[in-house]
């Protein structure tokens, strides 16, 4: 059958993406869902309506995936497992000639720090086997890209800053859990914050700079200036732009409990002896915290995230806002999961729809920024995420810091 997709990752992006494919049978044509136990596979599987593939693979292996690859034979695989297995995965694709996605860029387990340097390596060789990798197609990264791209096409003559806002205004119930894996997770958020501005990189502690931002449907909230790996991308293919950053808000008692974690050292990723044994402290951590799938159900509220975009058009400032709201029970009623999975599952199958639809066709490895914006977003709301143009709303250059100066790589 044409169009055939394996999807590699069975947590909570995982699962978004495979009810979305699924729903969209005129696109997508037989699902494998791979993950590295086979019984999360299968609990997927059963909440679907129609029947898919289930694998086991540790995708950490290129030659076990290109063996799966070789067995379901996919045009696409969409990787939705962790950022660790991105250049595995890729090179398995390279091998067999399928096309690849994915929704987070490549890390290394031992350091926490995140390029697409090794990815774009890849371009070259890419573009000769005839194949296409779309790199970051999630949220932020992913829509989040492709909003700025539009902006520039549709919006602006010129485009002076950008704020890539992400508000998860949801509430759980629960003293302190994290929005998707917890790793992954506290590994962005504890790292020091990084901008763009004036064609250098500027860096501040983590979480030391923050600013109120009016989200429209939620209100005032406080966010914290954060490195986030769409900010390369679009340095790169943003030239003109002064200033970039990235912000996501933290309510005060999720910052306490963040403060606390680091302080003891809880968040560390360096093994240390524990009794004789090497314990990672940060993974210690994530087998006492909450599932982030496991706590989807009692989510409420809303998320929202969107570009904040400052510059001149017909000879006049101009700043909008392009967002676009979730709920998190609407999200959980309709595939079972949260809005923060909602919002990263979504732009996956979107990524892929315009692969398989060929609107996105040309060979070698995409940020999403350098294709054209228009069938992406007008398949989005299709795919359930509507979003939305906000003018003149507030500005959010009225920062405030808890460290005086910021330095300069
Ligand atoms: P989860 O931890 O819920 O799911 C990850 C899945 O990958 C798990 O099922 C896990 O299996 C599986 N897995 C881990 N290691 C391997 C391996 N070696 N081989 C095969 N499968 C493996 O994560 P999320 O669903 O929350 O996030 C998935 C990805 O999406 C992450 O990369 C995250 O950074 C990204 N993301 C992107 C967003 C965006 O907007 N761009 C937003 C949110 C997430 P097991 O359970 O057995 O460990």
């Amino acid at each position: 059958m044409s169009n055939r997709v394996l999807i590699i990752g069975a947590g909570g992006v995982g699962r978004v993406v495979t009810h979305k494919c699924t729903q969209a049978p005129g696109t997508f044509g037989a699902v494998c869902l791979a993950s590295r136990s086979r019984e999360k596979c299968e609990t997927i599987a059963q909440s679907l309506n129609v029947p898919i593939r289930t694998a086991q693979v540790n995708a950490e292996s290129a030659p076990e995936v290109v063996r799966l690859i070789r067995d379901f034979e996919p045009v696409l695989v969409v990787h939705v497992a962790l950022p660790y297995q991105n250049l595995a995965i890729m090179e398995a694709c390279l091998e067999t000639g399928v096309h690849y996605l994915d929704t987070a860029n490549y890390e290394s387990r031992e350091l926490a720090h995140f390029e697409y340097r090794q990815q774009w390596d890849y371009h070259e060789r890419y573009r000769r086997r005839g194949i296409t990798a779309l790199l970051g197609s999630g949220f932020d990264p992913g829509v989040t890209n492709v909003f700025c791209a539009w902006a520039r096409k549709e919006l602006f003559d010129r485009i002076d800053q950008i704020d890539i806002l992400d508000c998860n205004d949801g509430d759980h119930g629960l003293p302190f859990a994290t929005n998707f894996n917890v790793e992954i997770n506290l590994r962005e958020i504890t790292a020091p914050g990084r901008w763009w501005e004036q064609g250098q990189w500027h860096t501040c502690d983590p979480l030391s700079r923050e600013l109120t931002f009016e989200f429209p449907g939620i209100g005032p909230r406080k966010a914290y200036l954060t490195y986030h790996e769409e900010l390369e991308s679009l340095s790169r293919h943003f030239p003109e732009v002064q200033r970039l950053r990235f912000w996501m808000t933290f309510s005060d008692s999720y910052r306490n409990a963040l403060d606390v974690l680091q302080n003891v050292g809880l968040t560390r990723i360096d093994p240390v002896d524990y009794e004789g044994r090497p314990v990672v402290p940060v993974q210690f951590l994530k087998s006492l915290l909450p599932d982030p799938v496991a706590v989807s159900e009692r989510y409420q509220g809303k998320t929202s995230i969107g570009c904040l975009i400052a510059g001149e058009a017909k000879g006049r400032q101009k700043r909008v806002f392009i967002h676009a709201p979730c709920d998190h029970q609407a999200s959980f009623r309709e595939v079972g999961m949260n809005a923060v999975a909602y919002t990263a599952g979504v732009p996956a199958a979107t990524g892929a729809k315009m692969i398989l639809d060929g609107k996105w066709s040309s060979p070698g490895v995409f940020n999403l920024e350098e294709l054209d914006p228009e069938p992406f977003l007008a398949a989005l709301p299709e795919f359930g995420l509507p979003w939305k143009v906000q003018e003149t709303v507030s500005d959010a250059s009225a920062e405030r810091t808890s460290q005086p100066a910021a330095g300069k790589e």
